[in-house]
């Protein structure tokens, strides 16, 4: 039976996890330090990170952004899956957080190909595009403020190139997109945007129920 997506049981995904799983120690060191902190719930599922390292393998993509960098689990797994010449630009405005995800890619080996941004993303991804830079990028991770989404995903639009993937963490806001009740801003924003996705001629898109929903775009 398979119209429709199976339900992930704890049983079931621990199964996922034990038999499928490849992390890098270093992600699962990253994952134990981060685990402490205030806020470690916003860090992305290791098997997101590793479906993320295939997204980016599999596009051939050689320059990426990303929006919100926490302690640094997703770009390091977007950085590890890059080539040796390829480039992250790395957006969040926490230098605490940022400081951590840059003791790992120092660790990891990848510093050199990130290129971290300390101010708010939307001033970032406008300068990109002002340098005359849209159309250069390949892959756009978007996993910040959550009201400002929509318009990371149109700087983000016009910064990819044809072909190129955007991709929204928490496109299921932990089930609360699917609560009529639920009517606060954020869960508000996020329904509207995988709305607007979903209506949007200029992407093929699809949600997929992986660790807490990730909204994929591809430019068409
Ligand atoms: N992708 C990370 C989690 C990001 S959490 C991971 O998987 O580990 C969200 C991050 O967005 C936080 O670090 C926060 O500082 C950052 N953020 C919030 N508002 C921002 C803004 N206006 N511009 C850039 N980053 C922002
Ligand atoms: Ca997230």
């Amino acid at each position: 039976m398979s119209t429709r997506t199976i339900a992930i049981t704890d049983t079931l995904h621990r199964y996922l996890v034990d038999r499928t799983l490849n992390e890098p120690p270093i992600l699962a060191d990253l994952r134990e330090e981060t685990r402490v902190l205030p806020g470690a719930g916003m860090q992305i599922s290791p098997e997101q990170g590793q479906f993320m390292r295939l997204l980016v393998e599999l596009i051939g993509a050689r320059r990426c952004i990303e929006i919100g960098v926490f302690t640094g689990y997703s770009s390091t797994c977007v950085a590890l899956a890059l080539p040796e010449d390829g480039t992250l630009i790395a957006c969040d405005i926490n230098s605490d957080t940022t400081a951590i995800a840059r003791r790992y890619w120092e660790k990891a080996g990848i510093a050199n190909k990130i290129r971290l941004e300390l101010r708010p993303a939307n001033e970032t991804l406008g300068a990109l595009i002002a340098q005359g830079q849209g159309g250069q990028f390949d892959f756009a991770f978007i996993d910040a403020d959550k009201g400002a989404s929509r318009d990371y995903y149109e700087q983000c639009l016009t910064l990819l190139r044809r072909g190129g993937l955007v991709a929204i963490d928490n496109a299921l806001w932990n089930g609360r997109v699917a609560d009529p009740a639920m009517k606060d801003v954020d869960t508000v924003a996020i329904r509207e945007l995988t709305a607007k996705v979903t209506r949007d001629v200029r992407v093929s898109s699809s949600l997929v129920p992986i660790g807490d929903g990730l909204l994929l775009a591809r430019k068409v």
